[in-house]
């Protein structure tokens, strides 16, 4: 199997699984434990926590581990309007941009639902971009919190943060970015992109699904959303994923020493496939952005088919991607991130995603093109 579908997940790295395997097995403790087991889980924590500090380049207190990419979202999205909101009761409103997650989408529409919120939405352009002076447009002074994704997860593109949190951070406004594609791609030192807030997902970088991370800036208020006893300094309670908070700070740095060299390999990859596509694969329309985009995103459109039945007649082939509208399950609903790009729902049915591990190879990706040649064109010959 060919599988150039990392962007939904990827698998164990086996370095991540040794260094969590003790605190699955002996080394069992609870952190919050005053015995020897309890301790050396509580420094196992403060260990993971401080390097994936490094890695943020921030201090370990401002990192808080959450179960996953989408806690993280919630609890930046909604622990920060809430926070704001509490303190003052005129910011009402929080902007997000059209191209976001549902977890950063649904978690905005859960306080225009139940809190009063109004929810500005930043349009992009037809590559997906957020444009600093589209942002700037939006902004008011009841604006609570802006969340504006570091890359997409279906087309790749890459959003200007520095420039975007600037110019929420020039009105006092904190800005969050999810981070779940970007990280492992690309630099994510906090202080150079000048956010409030990152969100990153384990299971996206070789660690397992269910840990994630949200950086916090220091003084960044946060209303806890899982309330208990305390734990992650109140932030979010229950008992500490030791394991996974180990399994996420080792991928983390794995990726981090590894990302100069593996960027540029893999960028020189997806180039070669994306030529290979548009110049076999008769009709082929690369979506999101030609450059600004994560070195292991590949996304297209292949009019007169449909998303769904190449991506079967890949599988057929051996190779395993993604449609465009993997992430609204079991949905024929076109992919509003394409909708938001300005396709019409009769192409934006027609995706398909690739995206690469950091060991694919080139054979894997000519073999890869070959087939998609091959599964375009029968799926168009069939008329399904
Ligand atoms: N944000 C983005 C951009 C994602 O791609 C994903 C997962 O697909 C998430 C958030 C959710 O992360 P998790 O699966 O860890 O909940």
């Amino acid at each position: 199997m060919i599988f150039l579908d990392a962007a939904a997940t990827t698998p164990v790295r086996r370095e991540v699984l040794e260094a969590m395997w003790p605190y699955l097995s002996g080394e069992f403790g609870n952190p919050s434990s005053h015995h020897t087991l309890g301790e050396a889980a509580a420094s196992a924590l403060a260990g993971a926590r401080a390097a994936v500090a490094k890695v943020l380049g921030c201090r370990p207190g401002e990192v808080t581990f959450t179960s996953g990419g989408t806690e993280a979202d919630n609890l930046a999205v909604k622990g920060i309007a809430l926070a704001r909101q509490a303190a003052d009761p005129s910011l009402n409103r929080v902007v997000i941009s059209a191209v976001e997650h549902p977890a950063v989408e649904e978690s905005a529409r859960y306080l225009e639902r139940f809190h009063g919120f109004a929810v500005d939405v930043v349009p992009v352009d037809s590559a997906g971009r957020v444009a600093p002076a589209a942002l700037a447009a939006v902004l008011r002074p009841e604006t609570a919190v802006v969340s504006i994704m570091y890359a997409n997860n279906e087309v790749g593109t890459i959003q200007p943060v520095a420039e975007l949190a600037a110019v929420a951070t020039a009105m006092g406004i904190p800005f969050h970015t999810d981070a779940v594609q970007a990280a492992g791609w690309l630099p994510l030192d906090v202080k150079a992109l000048g956010v409030d807030a990152l969100s990153i997902s384990g299971h996206k970088l070789g660690a397992p699904k269910g840990c994630g991370v949200l950086y916090l800036r220091g003084r960044t208020r946060v209303e806890p959303l899982v309330h208990g006893g305390g734990q992650e300094r109140g932030r979010r309670s229950g008992t500490e994923n030791v394991a996974g908070a180990v399994a996420l700070a080792t991928a983390l740095t794995l990726a981090h020493a590894e990302r100069p060299e593996l960027t540029a390999r893999v960028a020189g990859l997806r180039e070669r496939f994306i030529a290979t596509i548009l110049d076999t694969v008769p009709g082929a329309l690369l979506t999101g952005h030609r450059t600004e985009r994560l070195p292991s995103v590949a996304s297209f459109c292949f009019p007169g088919t449909s998303g769904e039945s190449v991506l079967l007649e890949l599988e057929r082939q051996g190779v395993v991607c993604s449609s465009g509208s993997a992430c609204a399950a079991g949905s024929d609903a076109p992919s509003p991130v394409l909708t938001a790009l300005g396709y019409d729902a009769e192409v934006a049915q027609t995706a398909v995603r690739f995206s690469f591990t950091s060991t694919v190879t080139s054979e894997e990706l000519e073999q890869a093109a070959a087939a998609v040649g091959t599964a375009v064109g029968s799926v168009r010959t069939l008329g399904r």
